[in-house]
């Protein structure tokens, strides 16, 4: 990478929170010659999350999809400085981030404060467990890294104990049966990937679970997938079906305990029958629920005061009832989903936006020079030049300034559902024509999307040639 400028104490200090989509789009597109910039993140990689459900069967390996910071910021002009810790508290009247960092390996200090002018909270969300007990204690989750690797261990786990010595068949059922709940994307491209783990592995190297492995997907409303046309959610369905993974819609989970989940059905009638169902492996995706430290912020803010998804924003991306703030993605409340897709979009817009808002203050320094030396001038023809000069650059500052605001272009929804299908909801001009696809094609078209859209050369070799790898030496049955 070429030298790069030192950070310059004259200039405006951007902090940016959080190194996701929203956030590591943002820093792609900024011009970080015009401020000093810093990134705070416990991550210090930003995370290809599309491909994650395939990480929990080692279709792709992990480190694929993790791309380093450290590489996006070297190639910034001016130096970006990066903190790996968490934003703990945002306080509005002092201007400044309280961090800490809770990673292993601490030094002597390990909290501090972060003095901003301008912030970018792009911190994501968590998961949401809706307060159900036991969720947090049994479940696994499937967001990070770290779950799609205790994912992957789990499931070994449960079939190397129900091949154990003695076994009983009552136990060899329970451990052998995956328990997904939530029937959003996450569940079913998960549930997807197992399915492709067992038939194309499993089945092979320990046969003697063959007839006990069991998939079952929970999803507490009348059908699978909201976000998709009722086309697309049939076709999902029977897939499942043909893969005998079973879907119980109508289904809400109650409670946990380490061995089984306590659900409600809702019958056809409308009355409720509980049922207790036995796994061994239970991945809960259930969607998002809002930081601590968003809810911080919004309880210092009257204005957000009705907020429940996440900050309020205005048009340019703004938390509403603040001055210099913005917040972009998943803990952001906008009438979009909570997409990668409309993350990476706003990140993109906020470069524009501080590009841009860099490019007035310099206009404006000009101007105001130029008026300077019109008042400090006696020649009537140099003050006729300068004032020509001042017209000039006025009308292009007025330009510059006229950024329209934040605006998402859909580009469809796109789902993997296991046995080399997928589903996609796609959209071309603006909506002006849509079409709805599933099947064998609408699954190359899957993979090729993803693999353009991996960032880096670097990922997209290392994602290519895990595909390979798999289709070559199939799944590592390991565990890890
Ligand atoms: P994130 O990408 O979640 O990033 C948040 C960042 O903030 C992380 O770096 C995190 O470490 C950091 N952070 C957390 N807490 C703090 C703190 N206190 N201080 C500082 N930093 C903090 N969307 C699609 O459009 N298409 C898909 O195919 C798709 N597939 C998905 C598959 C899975 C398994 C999952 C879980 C999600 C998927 N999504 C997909 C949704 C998509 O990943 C999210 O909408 C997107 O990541 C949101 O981006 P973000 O920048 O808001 O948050
Ligand atoms: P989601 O919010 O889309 O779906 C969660 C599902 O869980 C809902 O259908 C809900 O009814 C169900 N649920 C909630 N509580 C329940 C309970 N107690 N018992 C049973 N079911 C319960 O969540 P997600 O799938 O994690 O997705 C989160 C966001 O990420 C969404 O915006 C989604 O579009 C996006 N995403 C997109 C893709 C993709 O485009 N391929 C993949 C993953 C995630």
């Amino acid at each position: 990478p070429p030298e790069q400028l030192p950070q310059d104490p004259t200039k405006k200090t951007l902090v940016i929170l959080g190194s996701g989509w929203g956030s590591i789009s943002l820093l792609k597109k900024l011009d970080t010659e015009d401020y000093n910039v810093i990134v705070i993140s416990p991550r210090n990689f930003f995370l290809f999350t599309p491909l994650l459900p395939s990480c929990t069967t080692g279709t792709i390996e992990h480190r694929s999809i993790m791309e380093p910071l450290r590489h996006i910021i070297r190639h910034k002009k001016r130096a970006v400085k990066y903190y790996e810790a968490e934003a703990t508290k945002i306080d509005m009247q002092k201007r400044v981030v309280k961090i800490n960092d809770f990673s292993d390996i601490k030094g002597s200090v390990s909290e501090t404060e972060v003095p901003f002018d301008y912030l970018v909270v792009g911190v994501g969300a968590e998961n949401a467990t809706f307060g159900i007990p036991g969720v947090k204690e049994h479940a696994c989750f499937l967001k990070e890294i770290g779950d799609a690797q205790q994912i992957r261990k789990k499931v070994m786990d449960c079939i190397e104990t129900a091949t154990f010595k003695d076994q009983t068949e009552e136990e060899k059922a329970r451990l052998l049966h995956m328990v997904v709940v939530g029937g959003g994307p996450t569940g079913i491209e998960f549930a997807g990937e197992l399915h492709d783990f067992f038939e194309e592995d499993l089945r092979k190297w320990v046969p003697d679970i063959s007839d006990k492995f069991k998939v079952t997907l929970v999803e507490a409303l009348p059908n699978v997938l909201p976000m998709f046309s009722k086309a697309l959610i049939e076709y999902t369905e029977k897939t499942f079906k043909d893969e005998n993974i079973t879907v119980r819609t109508k289904t809400m989970v109650k409670k946990v305990t380490d061995k089984n989940i306590d659900v409600e059905i809702t019958q056809p009638d409308g009355t409720k029958v509980k049922e207790s169902i036995d796994y061994g492996l239970l991945v809960w995706a259930t969607g998002n629920a809002v930081r601590s430290v968003v809810r911080d912020l919004m309880n210092q803010i009257p204005a957000q005061k009705n907020s429940r998804r996440g900050l309020e924003v205005n048009d340019y991306l703004v938390v509403a009832g603040t001055e210099g703030i913005w917040a972009l993605g998943d803990c952001s409340a906008t009438k979009y989903a909570p997409t990668a897709q409309v993350a990476s979009q706003q990140g993109n817009f906020l470069a524009r936006l501080f590009n841009s808002m860099a490019k007035t203050e310099a206009v404006e320094v000009e101007l105001y020079n130029l008026d300077q030396r019109i008042q400090a001038s006696k020649d009537e023809e140099e003050k006729a030049q300068l004032n020509a000069e001042i017209n000039i650059k006025g009308r292009s500052l007025s330009k510059i300034k006229q950024l329209s605001p934040f605006e998402y272009s859909h580009q469809g929804s796109l789902a993997y559902i296991g046995a080399d299908r997928a589903v996609a909801d796609l959209t071309w001009f603006g909506g002006a024509i849509s079409s709805a696809t599933g099947g064998e094609l609408t699954y190359i078209f899957w993979r090729s999307a993803y693999v353009s859209m991996v960032f880096s050369l670097r990922n997209r070799i290392l994602v290519l040639t895990d595909w390979l790898k798999t289709k070559a030496f199939g799944r590592d049955v390991s565990r890890e």
